[in-house]
């Protein structure tokens, strides 16, 4: 009998078990694969939060043998308007990673072993066992070693990954859910600068990104709407592709990508977007088995570190006996809740990919000259600032101080500067007015807007 068995031993199963191990908890670590090994096709930043818990837990320590430089900035670069901005340090950490998947997933796992979990690997779980009255208290499934088996726990936790075999067979429901928005091509590239830099770009329906990652390289990449991706190509092909569309936002960036050369194939990957009930009766999901969202913010894995974090204060207040596991599990759900799903909304919008609107467009250009408002928005994609934070009436009042006449504003934004600066003696009401105009042009952030406090 074991306090906890977690199925899927990556970023968020490693990070959980480690947790309630390191808290004297008996827990059972199983994934079928085996580490250290390669995971699914998938980028690797990790932003500030994300990189402050793998810090404090020693994890980062681990990461010996690669250079792993730290980025200190991000920037966003729509048509001819550019916006750039340190990152916000959460606590003392101010600066993203984006070490080599299989070295961080190792790490995690080896950690988890040393706090005392007990790993198996080559096991695939099948089923779970249940009480009389549904309450889940095992799994079962199958060793690559030594067969079938069943193992019973006070609690069964799904950190199996966005098709979760735990989240089938407990029934978790999703919601909020999307299929695919994006479709991307990225790759590894060697000679370009380590300049500390994530560029983001945002031109004709197409999203290219690129950041130095470890060992001197550099991730390159081109992400579409799904309905526009040019799939079925050749290497070369994809070359061009790529290189055309930094040419098209950035004719500087795509010449160091001529004269330097990809160091790897080109990869592929898209997700679909959802969220699932993440806890039932002796059972909780974490990480993408908890919610999956489009990889264009790059913020799976920084929000399952955190969701794990969150998920073993809770399991361990009701192992203790301090909240009954039922209570302890609903909190877990809440405050899972609070990280991720405004974060996930502000995802989905992003990647759909759309061309950003004059409107749009004046508004980033403001905030580009604004530093609190650019630290913002990089905040925002960045996991540290929440989208509440960020979306809200006084913020957006303030940028009308930054917007500027040069190059001409489009009408409503005209408009909007009017009703806030213009009107004698500022009276509330074209404010108030101002606000229900902003938030329509915002698409669904806008409803943030609307929900925050009035100034
Ligand atoms: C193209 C792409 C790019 C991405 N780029 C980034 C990025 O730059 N930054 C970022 O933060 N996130 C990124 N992500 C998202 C990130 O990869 C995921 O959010 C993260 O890997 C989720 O980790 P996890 O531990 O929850 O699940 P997973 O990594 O999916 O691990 C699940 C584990 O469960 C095991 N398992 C599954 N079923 C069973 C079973 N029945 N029995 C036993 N074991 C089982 C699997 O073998 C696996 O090891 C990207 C995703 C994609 C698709």
């Amino acid at each position: 009998m074991y306090d906890v068995v977690v199925v899927g031993a990556r970023i968020s199963g490693s990070s959980t078990a480690m947790l309630l191990a390191r808290r004297g908890h008996r827990v059972l670590l199983v994934d079928r694969a085996r580490f250290p090994s390669r995971t699914s096709s998938s980028t690797n930043l990790i932003h500030p939060p994300g990189v402050l818990r793998l810090k404090r837990w020693g994890v980062l320590d681990k990461l010996t043998g690669h250079e792993i430089p730290r980025i200190t900035h991000y920037g966003l670069q729509s048509g001819p308007v550019r916006l750039q901005a340190p990152l916000t340090a959460v606590d003392e950490v101010d600066h993203a990673l984006s070490p080599p998947r299989l070295a961080l997933d190792h790490a995690l796992v080896r950690s988890a072993v040393e706090a005392g979990a007990e790993l198996r690997e080559g096991v695939s779980v099948q089923g779970v066992l249940r009480a009389d009255d549904g309450t889940v208290v095992g799994v079962t499934g199958t060793s690559k070693e030594s067969g079938p088996f069943s193992e019973k726990a006070a609690v069964v936790i799904g950190a199996d990954g966005k098709n979760s075999r735990i989240a089938q067979l407990v029934g978790a429901a999703k919601y909020r859910d999307e299929p695919v928005l994006s479709k991307s091509y990225w790759t590894y590239w060697e000679g370009l600068p380590q300049d500390a830099l994530v560029r983001t770009y945002r031109k004709n329906r197409r999203h290219p990104f690129t950041w130095p990652t470890h060992d001197g390289l550099t991730i390159v990449g081109v992400a579409w709407p799904t309905e526009d991706f040019p799939s079925g190509n050749s290497e070369e092909a994809i070359d061009e592709q790529v290189i055309a569309a930094f040419a098209d936002v950035d004719e500087e960036f795509a010449g160091k990508l001529r004269s330097t050369r990809r160091a790897d194939r080109w990869l592929t990957g898209a997700v679909p977007n959802f969220l699932r009930v993440p806890r039932g009766p002796g059972w909780a999901l974490v990480g993408d088995a908890s919610a999956t969202r489009d990889p264009i913010t790059a913020s799976g894995i920084t929000h399952a570190v955190l969701g794990a974090e969150l998920l073993a204060e809770a399991v361990d207040d009701g192992l203790t006996g301090r909240l009954p596991m039922d209570r302890a599990l609903s909190a877990y759900r809440r405050r899972r809740d609070q990280l991720i799903v405004d974060h996930y909304d502000y995802t989905r919008d992003y990647a759909r990919i759309a061309d950003h609107s004059p409107e749009e467009r004046a508004l980033i250009e403001a905030m580009s000259r604004s530093p609190y408002h650019a630290r913002g928005m990089i905040g925002l994609f960045s996991t540290v600032v929440p989208p509440a934070d960020f979306y809200s009436r006084a913020a957006f009042r303030e940028l009308f101080d930054y917007v500027d006449e040069k190059g001409g504003l489009p009408p409503r934004i005209r408009f909007l500067r009017w009703l806030l600066h213009g009107v004698p003696g500022r009276p509330a009401a074209p404010a108030a007015l101002a606000d229900r105009l902003m938030a329509g042009a915002l698409g669904p952030m806008g409803e943030l807007l609307l929900r925050s406090p009035r100034p």
